[in-house]
C-alpha cells in the first residue's frame, strides 16, 4: 500500500463529570461514584473515536450524524452510535488500520480497563483489537477553565491537543479537573488501494 491510500483523522471530545449517572469509557461501564453528563451515554472515548473516524474519511462530525437534540439518542449506547458511523466510513470506501485513543483526566483509573475497552471498541468496529489502542494521562490535577463558556472551553480543547501530541507539558488554560476528555488519532485506508 502506498501512502496516497491513507488518510489520517483527528478527534476530541469532553463531558463534564456529574452525579447519579453511570460512568461509561471505552464501552465500559466503570463502578465510579460519578459519570460522564451527555445526550448520550457521555462516552468520550466512543465519541472521539466515531468523530476521528468519520474525519478521516472526509464525512460529517457525529453531532451532524446524530444530532443531540433528536430524542432517538438519548441515553444511546455510544458504542451503537460508533458502530453505525463506521458503517458510512466504509460505505465512503474506506476500511480501519489503526486508531490511538488518549483519555485525558484524573479519574478513574483507566489502566485497569483499557484491555476490555480495546476489545469493545474493536468489537464495535469489527476490526481486529490490535488495531485499536487505549492508553491515559492525567494533566497533573490541571483542568478546563470556563465550564459553560465556549470561546475558553474551545481554547482549552486546542490546548488538549496541543498536549497530546506535542508531548510539551499541560496547557496553561486547564485549571479544573472536572472535565473528562479524550482524544483520538484514527488512520484509514482506502478500500481500493494496492
Ligand atoms: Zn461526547
Amino acid at each position: 500500500m502506498t501512502g496516497a491510500g491513507l488518510r489520517i483523522g483527528l478527534g476530541v471530545d469532553a463531558h463534564a463529570f456529574g452525579d447519579g449517572v453511570p460512568l461509561v469509557l471505552g464501552g465500559v461501564t466503570i463502578d465510579h461514584p460519578r459519570g460522564l453528563v451527555g445526550h448520550s451515554d457521555g462516552d468520550v472515548i466512543a465519541h472521539a473515536l466515531t468523530d476521528a473516524l468519520l474525519g478521516a474519511a472526509g464525512l460529517a462530525d457525529i453531532g451532524a450524524l446524530f444530532p443531540s437534540d433528536d430524542e432517538r439518542y438519548r441515553g444511546a449506547d455510544s458504542l451503537a452510535l460508533l458502530t453505525g458511523a463506521y458503517a458510512q466510513v466504509r460505505a465512503a470506501g474506506y476500511v480501519l488500520v489503526n486508531a490511538d485513543c488518549v483519555v485525558i483526566g484524573q479519574e478513574p483509573r483507566v489502566a485497569p480497563h483499557r484491555e476490555e475497552m480495546r476489545r469493545r471498541l474493536a468489537g464495535a468496529l469489527g476490526v481486529e483489537e490490535g488495531a485499536v489502542n487505549v492508553r491515559a494521562t492525567t494533566t497533573d490535577r490541571l483542568g478546563f477553565t470556563g465550564r459553560g463558556e465556549q470561546d475558553r472551553l474551545n481554547r482549552a480543547l486546542a490546548g488538549s491537543r496541543l498536549t497530546v501530541y506535542s508531548g510539551t507539558g499541560h496547557c496553561p488554560h486547564w485549571e479544573e479537573p472536572e472535565r473528562f476528555a479524550a482524544d483520538v488519532v484514527a488512520f484509514v485506508r482506502s478500500v481500493d488501494a494496492p
